[in-house]
C-alpha cells in the first residue's frame, strides 16, 4: 500500500490556510497571543502560499495605510478570504 502524503496535510492543532487568513490582521497588528503566534509562524514555515499572501497583504497595507480595528469588519474578513481563494485558484 502506497502512503500518499498530502503537501498540505494538517495536523490536529496546526492552522489551516483559512484559519491563518482569519488571524492575519491580528498578526500584522502584532496582537496575537504567543501560543497562537507560534502556530501561525509554524504554518508559515511549511506553507508555500501563506508567506507570499502575507507579503502581498503587507504591500497592500503599505498602499492603503495601516489597518485599524474599524477596518477589520466581518465584511473585510470575507473580502480577504475571497481574495485569498481567487488568488490560490489562479496559482493552480
Ligand atoms: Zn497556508
Amino acid at each position: 500500500m502506497t502512503v500518499h502524503v498530502e503537501p498540505h496535510a494538517v495536523e490536529p492543532d496546526e492552522l489551516t490556510c483559512q484559519e491563518l487568513v482569519e488571524l492575519v490582521t491580528d498578526y500584522l497588528e502584532e496582537v496575537l497571543p504567543p501560543a497562537v503566534l507560534a502556530r501561525f509562524e509554524a504554518h508559515l514555515l511549511e506553507c508555500d502560499d501563506c508567506p507570499m499572501y502575507i507579503d502581498q497583504l503587507r504591500t497592500t497595507i503599505c498602499l492603503v495605510g495601516r489597518l485599524t480595528e474599524s477596518d477589520v469588519t466581518p465584511e473585510s474578513r470575507s473580502i480577504l478570504l475571497d481574495h485569498f481563494r481567487v488568488w490560490k485558484q489562479s496559482r493552480d
